[in-house]
């Protein structure tokens, strides 16, 4: 069944906001390079490679559903941060209003009453609870650091171990 426009051209923009999340967490990723924490900087690469699976799940409903994916363009990312910590507390900012576009989204195919859109959906509702609980517990670490570099480098060690980086000889 073709989709409601209007719930098209939601899914549509959530498409472009995951992107943008994507390359919003690839700018994270350099900004910690650059303050050589480079397993922070993994962490963020590989949040950054699931952000595009996220998009990549819609675009996918969105064509099955005949439906048409536009790309709008991603905006600059903020370059650089003044701490880890707000960093992180920006990257749980923007979950929590990822969460509230997925619930808008939710109530939108409701309304339309497109059970499937709503069913794919559920996934997003999930994964949302995860992101924000994975974030907030980052972010209650680096916190807990207070600038202090060798524990910095502790929770470096252990996000990058958590989320290493594909050896090019994997692919
Ligand atoms: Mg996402």
């Amino acid at each position: 069944m073709k989709m409601n426009p209007e719930v098209a051209e939601a899914l549509n923009a959530q498409i472009n906001a995951e992107l943008q999340a994507s390359y919003t967490y690839l700018s994270m990723a350099a900004y910690f390079d650059s303050v050589a924490l480079p397993g922070f900087a993994a962490w963020f690469r590989s949040q950054s490679l699931e952000e595009n699976e996220h998009a990549m799940r819609i675009y996918d409903f969105v064509v099955k559903r005949e439906g048409r994916v536009v790309l709008e363009g991603n905006s600059k990312p903020k370059e650089s941060y003044n701490t880890p910590e707000t960093a992180i507390a920006a990257a749980l900012e923007m979950e929590q209003g990822v969460t509230a576009q997925i619930n808008a989204l939710f109530a939108l195919a409701k309304e339309h009453d497109d059970y499937s859109a709503q069913h794919m959906l559920n996934w997003f509702l999930d994964e949302q609870i995860e992101e924000e609980d994975v974030f907030a517990t980052v972010l209650d670490k680096a916190r807990a650091a207070d600038g202090n570099r060798w524990f910095l480098l502790e929770l470096d060690k252990e996000l990058g171990a958590e989320r290493p980086l594909p050896s090019p000889d994997d692919a």
